[in-house]
């Protein structure tokens, strides 16, 4: 049964949601930023181009079965959507800011009345609501970090990353309302009938999550050292060991290690007297 996925059109998830379906081993036609569709030249897949913003609207009603979004969007629309995985970019949280020069250091100290821009108001009221305060809520569709300044609203409630944009507007961080990241997520009226055809492709971008950060390495190894070896080098289930044609005192070895361990087990593996080391990328793992 084919399957229809939302991917965002533009802004920061897009590039790296394609190249994530990419790497999954979806073959997209033309996909780019003007197309509104693209056929999946070897799967029974359509992916639509459509706003961040819309696609959990879209995927709730069951009008596309599955969707690529920020988490804190799925949260703002309060739709009921199925989350089908976490994907590891767009890494963000949903924070209260303040101007430096207002004083107020927690959400205790924020004075009722006080006027909150965001764009994201069912999160802010639900938040201040359970911090006992009586804010005003001003619905902004962005630049909320500018209203301050603007004397439209006294704080702000906004994604933030690194954040630089509220150091630059002279804005403090006093409370953390969600973090989010990119998710894939799936429609539950077209679950029950397509739930093979969305495990599938929940799966082989699982794979390539999985991948991220994993190196495979291959050496040379002394056979007396294996033991040592395997001890620092414990791969997945153990590394795969080789014998090579005519030698007895040398195997190969194979084995998946984290690419923040490469440095440390090199150098060991060199002392140990190991030749022929080769480190590659993994695209997938499919476990
Ligand atoms: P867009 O408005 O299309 O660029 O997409 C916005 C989505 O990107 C947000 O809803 C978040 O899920 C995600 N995102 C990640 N980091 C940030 C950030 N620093 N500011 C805004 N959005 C971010």
């Amino acid at each position: 049964m084919s399957l229809k996925l939302a991917v965002p059109n533009k802004g920061r998830l897009n590039e790296r949601t394609l190249e994530l379906l990419r790497q999954a081993g979806l073959e997209i036609e033309n996909g780019g930023e003007r197309k509104l569709y693209a056929h999946v030249k070897n799967g029974d897949i359509s992916v639509m181009f459509l706003r961040a913003q819309d696609i959990v609207r879209f995927v709730h009603k069951g009008a596309v079965d599955m969707g690529v979004t920020g988490w804190d969007l799925v949260l703002e629309s309060e739709l009921d959507v199925k989350k089908m995985l976490d994907l590891n970019y767009g890494r963000c949280r949903l924070s209260v800011a303040v101007p430096e020069s207002m004083g107020v250091c927690g959400t205790d100290d924020v004075p009722n009345g006080a006027i909150v821009a965001t764009s994201f108001p069912n999160m802010a009221r639900k938040f201040f609501e359970e911090h006992g305060k009586e804010v005003e809520i001003a619905t902004v569709s962005g630049a909320a970090e500018v209203t301050p300044h603007l004397g439209v609203a006294n704080l702000i409630v906004d994604l933030v990353s690194s954040g630089s944009t509220l150091k630059t507007n002279n804005l403090r961080e006093i409370a953390v309302i969600a973090e989010s990241q990119a998710v894939l997520i799936a429609s539950k009226k077209s679950f029950a009938s397509k739930e093979r055809e969305m495990t599938d492709l929940a799966s082989a971008i699982q794979s390539v999550i999985a991948a991220e950060g994993k190196r495979y390495l291959m050496a040379d190894v002394p056979t007396d050292a294996l033991d040592e070896i395997r001890a620092f080098l414990p791969g997945v289930a153990g590394p795969t060991v080789m014998n090579i044609v005519g030698r007895e005192d040398i195997v190969a070895i194979h084995v998946v290690v984290d690419k923040s361990c490469i440095y440390d087990s090199v150098n060991r593996l060199k002392r140990l007297g190991a030749t022929g080391i080769l480190i590659v990328p993994i695209d997938r793992m499919v476990p």
